[in-house]
């Protein structure tokens, strides 16, 4: 990859820096990085947990649509950041195995086994079911700065937390049982408590610190990661890849969402974050190593490359130059090493990835 190929040579200072091109489909692309980055900086994107759940924020009307469904005092509390009385809550007590989701939404917000007893009158956890779940607002109403504990994606008051908890964490989240929904283990939790039933592709366009970096920022995609892929060898190392000689190309791995982002959407966002005429290389980076190609995990996507590569072929977008990305069956993947995931997030820089259009 060049950045990496400049240090290698010491040689020629070569860098094509990567100018943001929108695909001119329904959804816009993102300014920002993956995770709570987007929803720190503010920027209106659905955000995915580690753990896999949709974060927020939710509209103002689905909220206000789930808010029907409330109690006149889980109102006041979720929705006018009110307080129950100490020791009136029904959960203060409760000692059951299970998980504690927002009220309203459904996001699960405490496992059981992080709840202690704090004589406080309210449910206390030490820690959150996923530390991305919870977010804390500084709150100043009460005269003393205490921080807030409200849902990361409905946006909902649950509580506060303060730094008298017990070990590991010596935290005490003190929530409001109206705050919450309390699921038994074994019961069935609704879909809106379940993780998103995600989907796996693979690209391979040259430089994966690239590749890895755009597929980051499209809306639905919950996670991408660096490997390899379409090779002879087990467990390849960075070294033995970048040589050639193994067969795998740089290969990126994208966890979406299906219910957000459609496979061929993201074919097409495939084809704007390399040059696809390429063949064997992707600017200054040469070799089968960096080849443009597509990993079908199952025989839809294998059809829907396939479809996707004759219409771009027969298209004039690419001034009649041969298109030569790659189309097979997805085989064993194996995640680089652990320096090369999210690069450009960490170190920033660009990699040499051309747009063929
Ligand atoms: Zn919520």
């Amino acid at each position: 990859m060049g950045y990496k190929l400049l240090i290698a040579t010491g040689g020629l200072v070569l860098f094509v820096l990567y100018v943001s091109q929108s695909y001119s489909g329904s959804e816009q692309h993102p300014k920002s990085t993956n995770g709570s980055s987007r929803q720190d900086a503010g920027i209106d994107v659905l955000t995915y947990s580690e753990s896999g759940y949709r974060l927020g924020p939710l509209s103002q009307e689905r909220v206000r649509e789930l808010a029907k469904g409330l109690s006149s005092e889980e109102r006041h509390v979720l929705l006018e950041e009110g307080t129950e009385r100490a020791f009136t809550g029904s959960l203060v007590e409760n000692k059951a195995k299970g998980v504690y989701t927002c009220r309203l939404c459904g996001l699960p917000l405490y496992d059981a086994g992080a709840k202690f007893k704090s004589g406080t009158g309210w449910p206390s956890f030490f820690q959150p079911f996923d530390s991305a779940h919870v977010r804390e607002v500084l709150d100043k109403k009460s005269g003393t700065a205490r921080t807030e504990i409200e849902c990361a994606r409905c946006r909902s008051h649950l509580g506060h937390v303060f730094e008298d908890g017990p070990r590991p964490t010596g935290l005490r989240y003190c929530m409001n049982s109206a705050s919450l929904k309390f699921y038994a283990k074994g019961s069935e939790l609704p879909a809106e408590s379940r993780p998103v039933e995600a989907a796996t592709a693979y690209f391979a366009g040259g430089c994966f610190w690239g590749i890895e970096d755009r597929f980051q920022q499209v809306p639905g995609v919950i996670d991408a990661v660096s490997g390899y892929q379409g090779g002879q060898v087990a467990n390849p190392g960075y070294k033995e890849v970048s040589k050639g000689g193994t067969g795998h190309a740089e290969t990126v791995r994208v966890a979406f969402d299906p219910g957000r982002v459609s496979y061929p959407t993201l074919l097409k966002w495939f084809f704007k974050f390399h040059d696809p005429t390429q063949k064997n290389r992707q600017g200054p980076d040469i070799g089968e190593q960096y080849r443009s190609a597509i990993f079908a995990a199952d025989d839809k996507q294998l059809d829907a490359a396939k479809t996707f590569i004759q219409e771009q072929a027969s298209s004039t977008k690419f001034g009649g130059r041969t298109i030569a990305t790659l189309v097979e069956r997805a085989g064993q993947f194996f995640e680089a090493e652990e320096y090369h995931q999210d690069y450009h997030a960490k170190h920033g820089g660009s990699c040499s990835i051309d747009s063929g259009e």
